[in-house]
């Protein structure tokens, strides 16, 4: 198979962990027979650099052209001062709504071998984390309108948080063909006693429900859904939520499973293309030094072949290469452990490359 792949390599670590991605890729398309053409698209604060806006046209034309794109991540001190609305960050908010992507999918998976990189009790680490996280995405509190006004000599500043029916139910069929594919739970997360917003959320929600009656479904409000998850995150198969708890608990999820530098997310909207790209950002802190986890942004690509690509095997082919690669001792800083060999990026990808 011939795919066109958008790579957005963004600010900060990201051009070193999305050149691992690539290689990882170019050595599955190798084994299994397929081509893979890069298209760059740049995006972020080196965007602002060179063009002035965050996602020049350019770059939009080149996502929406490619069968997927490859994200590594934007955003940066050197932008922090930018007007809100020609920050590094406003470009990717643009490239989700303009690709229609309303669904974010997070996998909160343990690795056997990283079981010590979690922050919780060791008995309840033992009962396992494997859940998925789906957040809306281009709807809610970030989409609405916001605004800053004067009055009585101070300032006042207001966010507008809205969600339509449809909007509510096609993340919510998402989350139950999600759920159908694996343990057959969805726990959807709200704040119904409180916001009309999530009355209409439950209502909805409990409506898809009916058309999965092999799935159960379970309401939390999302201030127990934030306890739940440290209490015992056992219980979690699919959790589906709007865009800021989505925010918020998935990134929860993720630091219960070890490093940040390990989760990959994928973006969908209707059809088979989507963004792809690790949960951290540009992590200036430790850019071009050689130390960025590139696992997420490599694990990314993997659910970019199984799900924009229907290439399960060769995602397969790049997740038990991860695998194999942390069975056998090798770490990145974020992840080390005594006993284990520390390794940089660029050698990181190599281990990887060479179990596929
Ligand atoms: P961050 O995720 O970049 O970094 C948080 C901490 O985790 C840092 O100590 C960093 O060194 C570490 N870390 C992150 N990824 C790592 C990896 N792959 N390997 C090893 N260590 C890793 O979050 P931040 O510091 O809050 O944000 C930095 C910039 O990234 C900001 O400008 C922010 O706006 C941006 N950001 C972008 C995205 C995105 O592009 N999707 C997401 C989040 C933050």
């Amino acid at each position: 198979m011939n795919k066109t792949i958008a790579v957005i390599r963004g600010d900060g670590i990201g051009p070193e962990i999305v050149g691992e991605a690539i290689g990882v890729l170019d050595a599955a398309a190798v084994k299994f027979g397929h081509s893979f053409t890069y298209q760059e698209a740049p995006m972020g604060g080196n965007a602002i650099d060179a063009y002035g806006v965050p996602l020049p046209d350019e770059s939009l034309a080149t996502c929406l052209r490619s069968d997927s794109v490859l994200l590594g991540a934007v955003g940066g001190p050197k932008w922090d001062s930018q007007p809100s609305a020609n920050r590094p960050e406003r470009g990717l908010l643009k490239l989700r709504s303009s690709m229609g992507l309303y669904t974010n999918v997070r996998p909160a998976r343990m690795f056997d071998d990283l079981s010590s990189a979690c922050p919780l009790r060791a008995d309840i680490a033992a009962r396992g984390i494997d859940f998925v996280v789906v957040r809306e995405l281009i709807g809610g509190v970030y989409f609405g309108e916001h605004s800053t006004s004067e009055a009585g000599g101070e300032q006042k500043a207001t966010d507008i948080m809205a969600y339509s029916e449809h909007e509510v139910r096609r993340v919510a069929r998402v989350a139950f063909d999600m759920a159908r594919k694996r343990r057959k739970r969805v726990t959807s997360v709200d704040k119904a006693n409180v916001l009309d917003t999530s009355r209409l959320w439950r209502r909805v929600v409990t409506e898809v429900a009916a058309e999965y009656p092999d799935v159960e479904l379970l309401h939390m409000y999302v201030d127990n859904a934030a306890m739940q998850i440290v209490r015992d995150p056992s219980q979690f198969d699919v959790v589906v939520t709007e865009n800021l708890f989505g925010d918020i608990l998935s990134d929860e999820a993720s630091q219960i499973t070890g490093s940040i530098g390990m989760i990959p997310s994928s973006s969908m909207g209707e059809g088979t293309r989507g963004l792809y790209e690790p949960i951290h950002g540009s992590a200036p802190d430790i850019a071009g030094q050689n130390k960025a986890n590139p696992i997420g942004t490599i694990l990314a690509a993997a659910m970019m072949l199984r799900y924009s690509f229907d290439m399960p095997a060769e995602a397969d082919a790049i997740e038990s290469a991860v695998d194999q690669t942390l069975k056998a001792g090798y770490r990145c800083g974020d992840i080390m452990n005594e006993g284990c060999t520390l390794l940089g990026c660029k050698e990181m990808g190599a281990e990887i490359r060479k179990r596929i």
